[in-house]
């Protein structure tokens, strides 16, 4: 049976008649921002990396960076405005201390990365990155766990219960300390022991999504990532800060390293405003303000954290401490 077309605006036929695709040519030969690399890869830790494999934009005017194209969207917002801001390097430092981030998200990268599954957990909750992952369902995880070397183990922090700090001491010296740091890694080696039941249980039938349960967190999985670079900033803010787990911090660390060389004036005008700057309260204000009459640089406040927050930022500004 045949159904009466959808009328159609403008056309008589039903069909909308589409104008020619016209092609233009750029004005200047094009570059590819990863210089012709398949893929730029940092390893990290003992079997981990983080790649770089794919650029919007990939091809850029000879003489330009990616950072062109967040020039480019912005200029359709601000149009003759910009004028007013005409030097693009000085239009990409406005946007971000700014925060009209908008610009920043038409740029995008996509990484594949192997990390071990417990900083895969942390990295996942940056929820507005696209995510494709290792099936452990599908195909046998491979023979790799994350050991950090002895000299790294780290003790727990007492200052902040999140953390770990010094390590432990073991040239010898403390041998309570150097037999805790050899249990840590016995501890390790043991857990990765379950690997070759967890091998011969597949072989027996066990299926590989229920197999899997035994093994460690510490054990690598991969994924690809792909972010605008908006929301990257914001995940190398949190993760290349002091406060982010060590191990996350040198992933982070080697993604900005990535990145640096494609989005130069991004990420030079991102150290300046976001990674290398501070955030001052009305009461930090109100204390430096003090501090410029002569008045100890004091923060009124009973909060312990929010007090050793302001002792760093103190020393950072090189205030003299309260007496
Ligand atoms: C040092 C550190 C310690 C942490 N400790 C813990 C912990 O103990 N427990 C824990 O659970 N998490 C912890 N986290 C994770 C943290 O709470 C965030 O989940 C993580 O940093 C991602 O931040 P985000 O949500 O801003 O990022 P993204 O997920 O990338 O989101 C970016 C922004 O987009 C918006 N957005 C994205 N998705 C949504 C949504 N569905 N609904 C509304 N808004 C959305 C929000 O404005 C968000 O800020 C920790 C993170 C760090 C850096």
């Amino acid at each position: 049976m045949s159904h009466p077309q959808p009328a159609v605006p403008g056309s008589a036929s039903g069909e909308i008649e589409l104008k020619p695709i016209s092609r233009v040519a750029p004005e200047k030969p094009l570059r590819d921002v990863m210089d012709g690399a398949h893929r730029m890869e940092i390893k990290c830790l003992d079997h981990g990396f983080v790649a770089l494999v794919d650029a919007m934009p990939r091809l850029v005017p000879e003489g330009q960076t990616a950072d062109a194209a967040i020039v480019q969207a912005a200029r359709v917002s601000y149009g003759q405005g910009t004028k007013q801001v005409s030097e693009d390097r000085g239009l990409i430092r406005y946007l971000l201390r700014h925060r009209h981030t908008t610009p920043f998200e038409m740029v995008e990268f996509k990484f594949h990365i192997a990390m071990p599954i417990f900083i895969a957990r942390q990295w996942i909750r940056h929820r507005t990155a696209n995510v494709n992952e290792y099936s452990a369902r599908y195909s046998i995880v491979p023979d790799r766990f994350y050991t950090p070397s002895m000299e790294a183990i780290r003790k727990q922090s007492t200052g902040n219960r999140q953390g770990g700090e010094e390590t432990f001491t073991i040239d010898g010296s403390d041998p309570d300390q150097s037999a805790t740091a050899a249990a840590f890694l016995d501890y390790l080696h043991d857990a990765e022991a379950q690997y070759q039941k967890y091998l011969s249980l597949t072989q027996r039938g066990v299926s590989r999504e229920l197999a899997r349960m035994g093994l460690p967190v510490n054990v690598y999985t991969e994924w690809y990532w792909k972010c605008d670079l908006h929301n990257i900033l914001r995940f190398l803010s949190l993760r290349m800060d002091t406060h982010a787990q060590l191990e996350i911090r040198e992933f982070a660390q080697a993604m900005f390293r990535l990145l640096e060389p494609i989005v130069p004036v991004t990420m030079e005008a991102w150290r300046d405003y976001e990674l290398e700057s501070i955030h001052l309260s009305k009461g930090e204000i109100d204390a430096i303000r003090a501090h410029q009459h002569g008045v100890a640089p004091e923060l009124s406040t009973q909060n312990k954290r929010e007090a050793a927050e302001w002792a760093a930022k103190r020393a950072l500004l090189n205030l003299q401490p309260p007496a």
